[in-house]
C-alpha cells in the first residue's frame, strides 16, 4: 500500500499527472487538451477539452456488467413503501425524464430547478438534467417561498420539477402551495411545471404551465435518449448555500472534474466496492445528497439506497435495520442523527447483522468526541470524520483509508485529502500559522477538480468572497477556523463568518435576520448561533421591538416571539427557525455601528465576550445577558 503522505505530496506537487492518472476513472467521449487551465487565477478548469457525461458515468456505462444489479433503492418509512430499480431500470427512467424535458424545450446550459421530496423521481430529474446537458438545481424540501423565490429568480429555470408533497415524521408536507406562491413571488417565471403526484395532498395544477408526471410519461413512452457529450466545465448544477450576505449564493459545479473528484473520493477516501451498497441518511438538497446518494455511488457502479423518513421512526433502529437489508458496506450520516441515536437503546443497533458494514462516515458539522467515541464502542466499526463544504462538493480533510489507514485523531476530521493545499493562516496578516496555533483554514490555488467553479452568473462575486480575504496572497477562504497539528491533522473550530450549522444544515444569519425584520413590530434584530448539545448549535434572535410595550409582560413577550418564530417558518422554511426570539432594548454594536455579533454569541454560550474597546454602549451587552437570564 502506498503511504499517504507520497500520495498527498504528488497531488500537490503534481497536481496535473495526479489528476490525469485519476481521470482514467471516468469515460470520456473525446480526451481532455489540457489537465488544469491556469490561465484565469484565481478559477481553474480541469480537464478543459474532453468531453463527457455525468449521467453517462453514473447508468449508461455501467449497462454492460451491472444491468441487473440494483442502482437505486428507496425506502420510505413515511409512506411505508419501496421500490428498487436495477441500472438498466434506471436507464429507462431517466431516459423518460430526459424525453419529458426535452419535449417542453429544455436543452443544453437550460436550468431546471428540483423542489422534490425524497423520491426516485427527484434522482431520475437529476439525471436526466446531466444526460441531456441542462443544469439543475435542487432547492431543499424544507426550504419555503421566499427561500424558493430567490433562488428560482437567480437560477432562472426553464422548467421546474416538484411533486405535491413530501412528508415528515409521518405528517403530510405540502409542497404545491409553496411552490406556488414562490412563482407568484419570483420575477422569472418558469415556462412549466412538472409534477409527479403522489395522491398525498389534492392540488388545482395551473392551467397552461402544470404538467402531470404520470401522463407525460405515457406520452413519450419508452424513449431512447442519447446522453449529450458537453466539454469537462459545462456546469452540471447549481446548489444554493447561505453565506454573510442575506443572498444566497449558487455554488456552480462543473462536469469532468466533479466525477473524477468523486471516482476518487469512493476509491481513496470511502474504500467502496463497486456493486456493493452505499447508505447515505442526507438529503437531496444538500450537497452530501448530490455527491454521496447520487453521483458519487453511482459513478462507482453501486447500489445507492435513498431514504426518505428520519433515524427515529418507526423506532432508532431503522437506519441500521436499512444497512442490514440492503448489506450496506458503507454509512454516511451527520453527528446529530448520531446524537439523536445515542438516548436511545443501543440493542436496537446490536440486533442487526451489520457483518456487511464496514465504515460509518460523519459529516456536515462538528463531531464532538463523546458521540465519536459512542459511536466507534457502540457499532464496533471505523467511524470516520469528513469536512468538507457546499462549495468544495467532496472532502477537504479525512483520513484517505484507500491509501493508508491513517489513525483517527480524535476532535480532528483528519488530513488534507489531495490535491488540497491547506493552510492555517492569520486572520490580519494572510501569514501562515505554525502547529498548535489557530487560524483561517484556507487552500491554495488551484483548487482540486470537483470543487465550485464560480458562483453562478456572477464571477466577480466568487473572487470577491472566497479569493479576497487576505491582503498578502489570493488564497481561498473556507470561512472556518482551525488548528493543525504537527502531523497534518486539522482540528475545526467554527466559522469565521456569520453562518451558522444546525443539525447539520447550513444557515446564514443575515438570511433570517432580513426574515424577522420584515415583522412590522421589528426594529432591529441580530441572530447568533448558540451551542447546542444535540444539534451543534441553534439559531437565537435578539429583537428590539417598535413599541416595547409590546413586551412589558410575559405574555406579550409570548405572543411576538410566536408572530416571529412564524415569520420565519413561512418566509424561509421550519429549518430556519429561531429556537429562541429574546427582546432587549438595544444591540450591542460597535461605534461604527456594526453588530459585535461574537459578543453576543460568547454570552449565550456563557463565555468571557473578549475584546470590547469598541463597543459603544455597555449597556446593550447587560441587556443581552439580563434577556438570557430572565425570559424563556
Ligand atoms: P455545508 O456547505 O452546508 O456542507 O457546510 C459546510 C460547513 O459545515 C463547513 O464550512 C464547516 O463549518 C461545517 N462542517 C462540515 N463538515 C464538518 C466536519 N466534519 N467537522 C466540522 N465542521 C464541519
Amino acid at each position: 500500500m502506498a503511504s499517504y503522505r507520497e500520495y498527498y505530496r504528488r497531488s500537490v506537487e503534481q497536481p496535473e499527472a495526479f489528476w490525469a492518472e485519476k481521470a482514467a476513472l471516468i469515460d470520456w467521449h473525446r480526451p481532455f487538451d489540457q489537465v488544469l487551465d491556469s490561465s484565469r487565477k484565481p478559477f481553474s478548469a480541469w480537464f478543459r477539452g474532453g468531453l463527457t457525461n455525468l449521467c453517462h458515468n453514473a447508468v449508461d456505462r455501467h449497462l454492460a456488467q451491472r444491468a441487473q444489479q440494483p442502482a437505486l433503492v428507496w425506502e420510505s418509512t413515511e409512506v411505508e413503501r419501496s421500490r428498487s430499480y436495477t441500472y438498466a431500470e434506471l436507464h429507462r427512467e431517466v431516459q423518460r425524464m430526459a424525453a419529458i424535458l426535452q419535449r417542453h424545450g429544455v436543452g443544453q446550459g437550460d436550468r431546471v430547478l428540483l423542489y422534490m421530496p425524497m423520491i426516485p423521481e427527484a434522482v431520475f430529474g437529476m439525471l436526466a438534467c446531466a444526460r441531456i446537458g441542462a443544469i439543475h438545481s435542487v432547492v431543499f424540501g424544507g426550504f419555503a417561498a421566499v427561500s424558493l423565490a430567490t433562488r428560482i429568480d437567480d437560477a432562472a429555470p426553464k422548467l421546474i420539477l416538484s411533486s405535491d408533497a413530501g412528508s415528515r415524521a409521518g405528517r403530510v408536507v405540502p409542497y404545491k402551495p409553496l411552490l406556488d406562491e414562490a412563482i407568484g413571488r419570483a420575477s422569472h417565471k418558469p415556462r412549466a411545471v412538472l409534477m409527479v403526484d403522489r395522491g398525498l395532498h389534492p392540488f388545482d395544477p395551473v392551467a397552461g404551465r402544470d404538467l402531470d408526471y404520470a401522463a407525460e410519461c405515457a406520452a413519450v413512452g419508452q424513449p431512447q435518449v442519447p446522453c449529450t457529450w458537453v466539454d469537462a466545465t459545462h456546469p452540471s448544477y447549481i446548489l444554493y448555500t447561505s453565506g454573510t450576505t442575506g443572498r444566497p449564493k449558487g455554488v456552480q459545479r462543473d462536469t469532468g472534474g466533479y466525477a473524477v473528484a468523486l471516482s476518487t473520493s469512493m476509491q481513496d477516501i470511502y474504500c467502496c466496492r463497486p456493486g456493493a451498497t452505499y447508505f447515505c441518511g442526507s438529503d437531496i438538497g444538500w450537497v452530501v445528497g448530490h455527491s454521496y446518494i447520487v453521483y458519487g455511488p453511482l459513478i462507482h457502479g453501486m447500489t445507492t439506497v435513498l431514504y426518505e423518513g428520519t433515524p427515529v421512526r418507526p423506532d432508532a433502529g431503522i437506519l441500521w435495520r436499512l444497512a442490514e437489508r440492503h448489506r450496506a458496506q458503507v454509512m454516511f450520516t451527520s453527528p446529530t442523527a448520531i446524537r439523536v441515536l445515542k438516548k436511545f437503546d443501543p440493542a436496537l443497533m446490536r440486533s442487526c447483522d451489520l457483518s456487511s458494514l464496514e465504515r460509518l462516515f460523519l459529516a456536515g458539522e462538528p463531531l464532538d468526541e463523546p458521540t465519536a467515541e459512542w459511536i466507534s464502542s457502540t457499532l464496533g466499526k471505523p467511524v470516520v470524520d469528513n469536512y468538507w463544504q457546499t462549495e468544495t462538493g467532496w472532502p477537504i480533510l479525512s483520513i484517505a483509508g484507500g491509501v493508508e489507514a491513517l489513525p483517527p485523531k480524535p476532535g480532528s476530521p483528519g488530513v488534507a485529502m489531495p490535491g488540497y493545499k491547506v493552510s492555517i493562516l492569520d486572520e490580519a496578516s494572510g501569514q501562515p500559522l505554525p502547529a498548535g496555533k489557530k487560524g483561517v483554514l484556507a487552500i491554495d490555488w488551484p483548487l482540486p477538480p470537483g470543487c465550485m467553479q464560480t458562483v453562478w452568473g456572477d464571477d466577480q462575486r466568487f473572487v470577491d468572497t472566497y479569493w479576497s480575504n487576505f491582503p498578502s496572497r489570493q488564497v481561498y477562504s473556507t470561512f472556518d477556523w482551525g488548528v493543525a497539528d504537527e502531523q497534518g491533522y486539522v482540528t475545526i473550530l467554527g466559522r469565521t463568518d456569520d453562518v451558522i450549522n444546525v443539525a447539520g444544515h447550513r444557515l446564514g444569519t443575515r438570511e433570517i435576520e432580513e426574515s424577522i425584520s420584515s415583522h412590522a413590530a421589528v426594529a432591529e434584530v441580530a441572530v447568533v448561533g448558540a451551542a447546542d448539545a444535540l444539534k451543534g448549535q441553534q439559531a437565537m434572535a435578539f429583537v428590539v421591538p417598535r413599541d416595547a410595550s409590546r413586551v412589558a409582560d410575559a405574555a406579550g413577550r409570548e405572543a411576538l416571539s410566536g408572530e416571529i418564530m412564524q415569520t420565519v417558518q413561512t418566509q424561509l422554511g421550519a429549518v430556519a427557525r429561531p429556537a429562541r426570539v429574546l427582546f432587549v432594548g438595544m444591540l450591542p454594536k460597535t461605534r461604527s455601528g456594526k453588530l459585535l455579533r461574537r459578543s453576543i454569541q460568547a454570552l449565550c454560550e456563557q463565555r468571557p465576550t473578549g475584546d470590547l474597546t469598541t463597543l459603544e454602549d455597555p449597556a446593550a451587552l447587560e441587556q443581552i445577558r439580563a434577556a438570557l437570564a430572565e425570559q424563556p
